[in-house]
C-alpha cells in the first residue's frame, strides 16, 4: 500500500472527520492476572479500542484502501463479499456503510447473535452457511458468489497480504513504541494468522522475541491435530492460511474451550474490561508461559482482539 491511511495518535482529544481516523493506536494494559508468575509482566494490547471494537478494523482498512487504490473497488457503489465468522465482517460492514458499498457477509451459522445484530444494524446482508461444513466450504461459497456478482470484490483475508501488512505497519510498531522494545515473549491467537505474522515479523526484525501461537485444543492444527468444532470464536480456523508464516512461531499452546472461558471471566474481573473469548485464550497461554522458569521476570506481550460484549449470549461456564 502506498502510504498508510492510519493516523496514529492524532485522534485523541480532537474532532475527527470519520471513523477511519479512529483505527489503531490502541493502549497496552498491564494485566494483573491471578496466577501470573511473580515478577512477570503481562501487557495486553486492547484492540477493543478500535472503532468497531476489534482488531480487524486494521486489516480491513488496509485491504479496503489497497482495493480502492488498485481499482478493484470503485470509490462508492461497489459490492463487497467476504467470508467471516464475525469480526472482519463487522469492520467491513462499517466501511461499506460509510463509503456506500453493498456488503454481503457469508457467515457460519454458529456465529453469535450479537454479531448478526451488529451486521444488520450496519446494513450488511448475511448469508448463513452450515458451520458443520467447515470454513473451507464457506470460502468456496463466498468465492462462487463473488464470481456470480458483477463488479464485486472479495477481500479474502486468508490470502490477502494487506491483512498482515496492517499489523506489520501498525500493530507491531505500536507495541514496540509503547514498550520501548521491552518484549521478551509475544503470545498471539491465530485466526488468519495476520496479527501474529505481521507483529512477530516486525518484532523479530528488531530483537530476539519468543513467539507463542495460541489455538483451540479442539482444532489444534498448528500442533499437528485435526480441525474440529470449538468454543473460541475468532481463532482456530482449522487450516493454515496462505498468509501465515509458520517459521515465525517458536511454540504453540493449545487451549481447551473451558480454560478459555474461565480465563475470559478472570480477565474481565481482574481488569474491569469485558474481553472476548479469544482474549481469554491468549491470557491463559500467557499465564502458562510466565510460569516457565526460562521466562522468570520476562515481559510478555499479548493481543486481546475484541470486546466481550459480542459473546454475552454464549454460556461461558
Ligand atoms: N480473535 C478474534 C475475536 C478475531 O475475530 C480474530 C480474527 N478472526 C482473531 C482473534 C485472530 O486474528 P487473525 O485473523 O489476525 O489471526
Amino acid at each position: 500500500m502506498t502510504g498508510t491511511t492510519l493516523h496514529p495518535g492524532t485522534a485523541a482529544g480532537r474532532v475527527v472527520a470519520s471513523m477511519e481516523e479512529l483505527v489503531g493506536e490502541t493502549p497496552l494494559l498491564d494485566v494483573r492476572l491471578p496466577g501470573l508468575a511473580a515478577g512477570a509482566r503481562l501487557l495486553a494490547k486492547l484492540e477493543m479500542f478500535n472503532p468497531l471494537a476489534n482488531v480487524k478494523d486494521r486489516a480491513v482498512l488496509y485491504m479496503f484502501t489497497e482495493a480502492e487504490e488498485s481499482g478493484l473497488l470503485p470509490p462508492t457503489g461497489g459490492t463487497v463479499i467476504e467470508c467471516s465468522s464475525g469480526s472482519t465482517g463487522i469492520s467491513l460492514a462499517a466501511l461499506c456503510a460509510v463509503r456506500g458499498h453493498r456488503c454481503i457477509i457469508v457467515m457460519p451459522d454458529n456465529a453469535t447473535e450479537e454479531r448478526r445484530q451488529i451486521l444488520r444494524e450496519l446494513g450488511a446482508e448475511i448469508i448463513s452457511v452450515p458451520a458443520t461444513d467447515g470454513l473451507p466450504a464457506a470460502w468456496a461459497f463466498a468465492e462462487e458468489l463473488q464470481r456470480a456478482t458483477p463488479g464485486s470484490w472479495l477481500p479474502h483475508q486468508d490470502t490477502n497480504p494487506a491483512n498482515l501488512r496492517a499489523h506489520y505497519e501498525t500493530t507491531g510498531p505500536e507495541i514496540w513504541a509503547a514498550t520501548g522494545g521491552d518484549v521478551d515473549v509475544l503470545v498471539c491467537g491465530v485466526g488468519t494468522g495476520g496479527t501474529l505474522t505481521g507483529v512477530a515479523r516486525y518484532l523479530k526484525e528488531r530483537r530476539e522475541v519468543h513467539v507463542v501461537a495460541v489455538e483451540p485444543a479442539s482444532a489444534a492444527v498448528l500442533s499437528g491435530g485435526e480441525p474440529g468444532p470449538h468454543g473460541i470464536p475468532g481463532i482456530g480456523a482449522g487450516y493454515v492460511s496462505e498468509i501465515m508464516d509458520l517459521d515465525l512461531i517458536d511454540e504453540v499452546v493449545a487451549v481447551p474451550d473451558e480454560a478459555a472461558a474461565t480465563t475470559t471471566r478472570e480477565v474481565t474481573r481482574a481488569t474491569g474490561l469485558l474481553v472476548g473469548v479469544s482474549s481469554g485464550a491468549a491470557a491463559y497461554a500467557s499465564r502458562l508461559t510466565s510460569q516457565q522458569p526460562r521466562w522468570a521476570g520476562a515481559t510478555i506481550v499479548t493481543v486481546f482482539p475484541d470486546t466481550g460484549e459480542r459473546y454475552l449470549s454464549m454460556a461461558l461456564g
